[in-house]
Formats: C-alpha cells, structure tokens, sequence
C-alpha cells in the first residue's frame, strides 16, 4: 500500500505579503448580482470573493519583480530598464528589436498600419478579438486557417492551435502571396481556450511561408505555457528546456507581438520585436506617434524592469509546470463531479461547457450568462461569459449569433491562488451543478451596441 501512497503537491512560492478577500453572505451577494444585471463584468471587484473573471494583468509579482520595480529609471530617454528589457527578449525570444507598448493591442496597432493595406488578408489560427480588430481597422481581412479540431469542445486533439496547411495553402493560392504581409501565429491559441501548437506543426508552416515570401508574425503572448504542453506532448521534445522550447518558436518566426500582462507576470505592459532593420525603424517611427519615446512606448522605467524579470521567470520549469498545473488540477476535480468541461484542459482557465450544464435552457435565455451569476450567488466566484451574449448579433439577420461554443470561462491569475481556493472553486461549480435543474434563463433588458457583453443587464426569468 505504501509504495502507491499519493504525494501531494504544493505551489512553488511561498507568501510574503496577503490581500485580505471579503467573505460575502448569500443575501448580500444577492443584491450585488441584481445591482450588476447578472453580468459579471458589472460587479465590484470588492464583493467578489475568488476572482476567475481574467488572468490578464491580474498575476502576483515575486519578489524580485518589485526589487526591480524600486530600480526604476525614469528618464525619458534611454532608461537603463529599456536596455534590460531589449537584453531580456534578446535572449530568451531572440528577436533582434524591441518597440516597447503599454500593452499587447497596441503592439498590434503598430504591426497593423506598418504591415497590412487595404485589401490585404492575414490568415491566423483563430481570430483574437484586438488582433483581428487592428487588422480590420488598417484594410485587412483575417482568415482563420486552425485546424477544424479546434472548434469542438469535445476534440481531445493534443495540439488545437495547429495551423491546417491545405487550409493555408489554399489561401495563398487564392489570394497570392503578395496580399499576404504576414501570417499570424498564436502559441496557446486563446480563443480556442489556451490550446497549443506543436513544433512540427509550425516548422511546416515556416517551410511553407519561405516557398511563398511571406513572414510570420507570432502572438508570444502565451509562449511559456505552449512550450509547456510541447515538452509533455510533443515526440522528441521531453528532454529540452521550456527556454530552449520558447526560442525554438521564437526562431521560427520573423518578429511578435507581446501582451506583458500574461506569460510575463506584470500588471501592464508590452511589446513589438522585429528581426527585420527597415520595419524596425517603421515601427520605431510609429511609437512615438502613439505610445511615447521609443525607449519607453508607454511603459514607466519601472514596469519594463518588471516585465523583464517576468520573463526570466516565464521560462522557469518550476513556475510553469505549476501554472499549467493549477489549471489541470482544476479542470480534472471538475471532472471528477461529472461537470462538462472543454478538453483537452488548457493552458490559462477551465471553460464550463453551459449547453451540456443547462441542457433544459435555449440560447436565447443566455445559458452561460445565467450560470456565470449563480456561481457568483453560490459562492462570490467570478467568472466569465463566452457564449451568445459575447458573440452579439448578426448584423444582416439582427438575431443573436448562436455560437456552437456556450461557454463559462473559469480564469486562473498567475501565483494568486493556492489549491484550496481551487477546491472551494471546484465545490461551488459542483453545487450548482447539483440543483442545475432548477435554474432559469435571463432576459437581456440592455443591450449596447458594441461589444455588449461587457455592459449589458439581464432580470432573472420565471
Ligand atoms: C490579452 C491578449 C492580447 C491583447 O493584449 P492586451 O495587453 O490586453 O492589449 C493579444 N493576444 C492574446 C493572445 C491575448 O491573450
């Protein structure tokens, strides 16, 4: 019996400093959600409890990050903190050129208006909303060419954000080569709920790209946690280091756009880097438009000291084995309560599948909505909306879009949360679960225009 005893596993940080949560009563969460219109997005952040609502800008700093933070150089120009960032990407990406951002969708912004003109098509696996939005707004069209694995929740292929090469070569032939500034690649493709891909796969793309010209722009946004999964997946790849795994994707790519506020550990920031000297000082021309001195790009001294220690600490085994690992610890408890989850487990959060949850519940009465508000009156759980609400209206027919994907997404913040707060996550999931049954729609009472998810209010049906 000895010999099968489990061994436990623990975070790998300990805590030095504590940000006391407010512990909230049911008629008091009651009248938060009713005050927010059962939208999530509308709640104060002081009546949440566990807040899964995003990871992005939302993860703990180390220590050393906020050592950094006091060696800020706030000159505005030629901050010795730039030229640590410029060092950092240098080694652990390998681009040549850093354009630093206040955060990713403004290195997009500036890659869009250097790169794209109208008419131009930028094929992608899978769209993320600002990417596709900055392409769109210089004259492009996006082309999702990821393969088709990547829209069925029930798919457990291991490498989802795999690009579909006769999908991409088919553009290519369609549309030409010289339409094509670039192709986008993302590692641990967001929108297909953190889904990574492989070595293999992008080599292929890059082989295919040389033939035709065209340059790849990579979103590193995600790198660490894609090399994660390509050290436990991907054949030959076990024994290399997640850093030689984030430079082995770097390297096969001509530049990339960066959101700091993920992978990188910090609370803002970003970047563009170029391998290419002409769009290099494009770029660099660009910056100082719209974001500040090309040594700073929106970025305080100290914040760039911060993300470049954030990245050294991206590519660590420890930090990222135990990051994927939260997530995986998650989404396998859930599992365990028969709760129908998106497989397989991704890189950043777990996605509640609502249609399977609430089977009882049409579209139109906002499944995923619905059970994102009686999470937060179960337990002050925050969590978001990725289903109709998100997905908006159809602009010809004016219905709501129906998306396949119904979804509730679960967000885990980088070394904010231990395993217990996974468990009492994984408990109110599987309560509400329990009594799913008894659980009635939403009517959407307003409606905004644009991106509504973030704004509308919903009353309670029934
Ligand atoms: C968050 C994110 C972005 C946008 O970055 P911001 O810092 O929010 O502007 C771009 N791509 C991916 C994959 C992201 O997750």
């Amino acid at each position: 019996m000895s010999n099968s005893r489990r061994r436990s596993w623990a975070e790998p940080y300990k805590i030095k400093m504590v940000e006391p949560l407010k512990m909230t009563t049911r008629e008091e969460r009651e009248r938060a959600i009713r005050e927010a219109g059962y939208n999530t997005f509308l709640l104060k952040s002081e009546d949440v409890y566990i807040d899964l609502l995003t990871d992005s800008g939302t993860s703990a700093m180390s220590d050393r990050q906020w050592a950094g933070m006091m060696l800020g150089d706030e000159a505005y120009a030629g901050s010795r903190n730039f030229y640590h960032l410029e060092a950092a990407v240098r080694e652990i990406y390998g681009y040549k050129h850093l354009v630093p951002t206040h955060q990713g969708r403004a290195a997009e912004h500036i890659l869009s208006k250097i790169l794209i003109k109208p008419g131009d098509v930028v094929p992608g696996n899978m769209y993320f909303t600002t990417t596709r939005l900055h392409q769109e707004l210089a004259g492009g069209t996006f082309v999702d060419v990821i393969i088709d694995e990547a829209h069925d929740p029930a798919s457990e292929h291991p490498f989802k954000g795999d690009v579909d090469l006769a999908r991409l070569r088919e553009v290519i032939d369609e549309v030409g080569a010289d339409k094509i500034p670039y192709v986008c690649i993302a590692t641990a493709v967001n929108m297909a709920g953190g889904q990574p891909i492989s070595l293999a796969n992008l080599r292929a793309v890059r082989a295919l790209c040389d033939s035709h010209g065209i340059r790849i722009i990579h979103d590193a946004t995600r790198v660490a946690e894609n090399a994660y999964f390509i050290k436990e997946r991907e054949p030959g790849c076990a024994d290399m280091s997640i850093a030689e795994i984030v430079r082995a994707l770097c390297d096969l790519t001509d530049g990339c756009t960066m959101s700091a506020k993920k992978d990188a550990l910090v609370n803002i920031g970003g970047f563009l880097a170029l391998n290419d000297d002409d769009l290099f000082d494009a770029a660099r021309n660009l910056v100082v438009v719209y974001e500040g001195l090309h040594t700073y790009g929106g970025m305080a001294g100290r914040d760039m000291e911060a993300v470049a220690i954030g990245l050294h600490e991206s590519v660590h085994y420890d930090h990222i084995k135990a990051r994927v690992g939260q997530v995986k610890y998650l989404g396998e408890k859930l599992q365990g309560y028969g709760v129908p989850i998106v497989v397989p487990i991704g890189s950043h959060g777990v996605f509640l599948d609502a249609k399977a949850f609430l089977p009882h519940l049409d579209q139109d009465v906002y499944p995923a909505q619905t059970l994102a508000a009686e999470l937060y009156l179960d337990s002050g759980l925050r969590a978001m909306e990725r289903g109709n609400v998100s997905a908006g209206r159809d602009p010809e027919t004016g219905l709501n879009r129906r998306p396949r994907l119904e979804l509730v997404r679960l967000t885990i913040p980088r070394r904010v949360y231990t395993q217990a707060h996974l468990d009492v996550t994984a408990e109110s999931v599987a309560e509400v679960f329990d009594h799913r049954d008894g659980i009635k729609g939403l009517s959407m009472v307003y409606e905004p225009p644009q991106l509504r998810f973030f704004q509308a209010r919903f009353e309670p049906l029934g």
